[in-house]
């Protein structure tokens, strides 16, 4: 269905940071499948283990134990300091599995109509659910009714916070991305403050804190999850996106009281966790310790934000760089959709969000040589855009 927009080309091979298309023509990939090809393209060790896999058991259903998916959920306890794991296919599929599992909270303490705070710019996902707790009216327009339960605030606004928990006793829980992706790489001035307090606020109140680490997750940010930049574990974190390196896969991660709601029957999925995803899952996180992804997310994250403030330093038309980790946006005074197909032509992938943002996910095994191309052709790019 045409439900892309899509850019005129056809990759048909990659190697790290690199894409072929197929005329031959080498790309640099800045995007990395919107932050899922966290090790780049074709790594070896990642398709020796699907290969591996796969010809052994790619699926069995969750009515049997999977081994695989048994090491996934203890590594990802193990580096998050977490207690149990629902394993879907996707992000929006790990939020709705945070939003039944508040509901469900909700109605465990006599709650019959739970309402969940979201935030204004979030994304989601798509399904029902998702798009009504996504704060993106483009993303809702044309689904209604949407679902109900969902009490919206500005991002970054702990006094928004403090008034909805004033009036409004059917809150069960707070859902919020610790950088906002798709709303344009929005860090909160006080990142790590922001959560904390946010975290103060649920423990007072009985509420949940649920992070949506779709995005942010799996090393994005220089560490494992975005809350490790912080003192504060989450009651729930979803994750999907370069968990599995491109195999579909999504996860629900729970810990403390939080990871005992669901119980048997409550919730399910015939894909989730499967051999295939899980070993998937589970070479991605391997890998990245081996490698040391996340330092080298942080360094170089950082290198192109120090690259791009000191080139566009005297450019006017960009309003900043900011970055955390490998999530990158550089914030223009005009809208700039045309930057992709630019871009594009010119043998580089970026992306622009919340219409004024050049977004940069770039794989987290981009070295310093690739990150200086990276910086040096868009730079060129985005001034000669500001010029036209
Ligand atoms: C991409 C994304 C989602 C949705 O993930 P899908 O796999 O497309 O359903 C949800 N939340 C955040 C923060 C995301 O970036």
């Amino acid at each position: 269905m045409n439900t892309y927009s899509r850019q005129p080309v056809t990759f048909v091979k990659g190697d790290g940071v690199w894409l072929y298309d197929d005329k031959g023509d080498k790309y640099l990939d800045a995007l990395a499948g919107v932050a899922v090809n966290g090790l780049g393209h074709a790594h070896p060790k990642l398709v020796k283990a699907i290969s591996e896999q796969a010809g052994k058991l790619i699926h069995v259903s969750n009515i049997y134990n999977i081994a695989e998916q048994e090491a996934l959920a203890d590594k990802l306890c193990e580096i998050s300091g977490m207690d149990k794991v629902f394993f879907c296919n996707s992000g929006c599929e790990a939020n709705e599995a945070s939003i039944k599992l508040a509901r469900l909270y909700g109605h465990n303490k006599g709650i019959v109509n739970p309402e969940i705070i979201v935030m204004d710019k979030s994304f989601h996902g798509r399904t029902m659910a998702t798009l009504s707790a996504t704060g993106n009216r483009k993303v809702q327009a044309g689904f209604e009714p949407l679902v109900s339960g969902f009490v919206r605030v500005p991002y970054d606004d702990i006094e928004a916070v403090k008034q909805v928990a004033s009036r409004n006793s059917n809150v069960v829980a707070v859902l919020v991305e610790p950088v906002q992706g798709e709303g344009g790489i929005n860090i909160p001035k006080d990142a790590s403050g922001y959560l904390e307090t946010l975290r103060e606020i649920c423990d007072a109140h009985g509420w949940l804190l649920m992070l949506d680490e779709v995005q942010t997750g799996i090393a994005r940010t220089g560490t494992w999850f975005a809350f490790q930049h912080t003192t504060i574990k989450p009651d729930v974190m979803s994750l999907a996106k370069g968990l599995g390196s491109g195999v579909p896969i999504g996860a629900c991660v729970a810990s403390g009281k939080a990871a005992e709601v669901f119980t048997y029957g409550k919730h399910g999925s015939t894909f989730g966790g499967n051999p295939l995803a899980t070993a998937a899952g589970l070479a991605t996180l391997n890998i990245i310790e081996e490698e040391r992804l996340r330092e080298n997310a942080e360094k170089i994250g950082n290198l192109i934000r120090e690259g791009f403030t000191a080139d566009f330093i005297d450019t006017k038309g960009v309003v900043v760089v900011r970055n955390a980790g490998m999530m990158i946006g550089i914030e223009l005074d005009r809208p700039c959709g045309d930057l992709v197909s630019i871009a594009l032509a010119e043998k580089l992938l970026i992306n622009v969000t919340a219409d004024k943002v050049v977004r940069l996910l770039p794989p987290l095994v981009m070295n310093e040589s690739e990150a200086n191309e990276l910086v040096k052709r868009l730079s060129v790019i985005i001034k000669a855009f500001l010029n036209s």
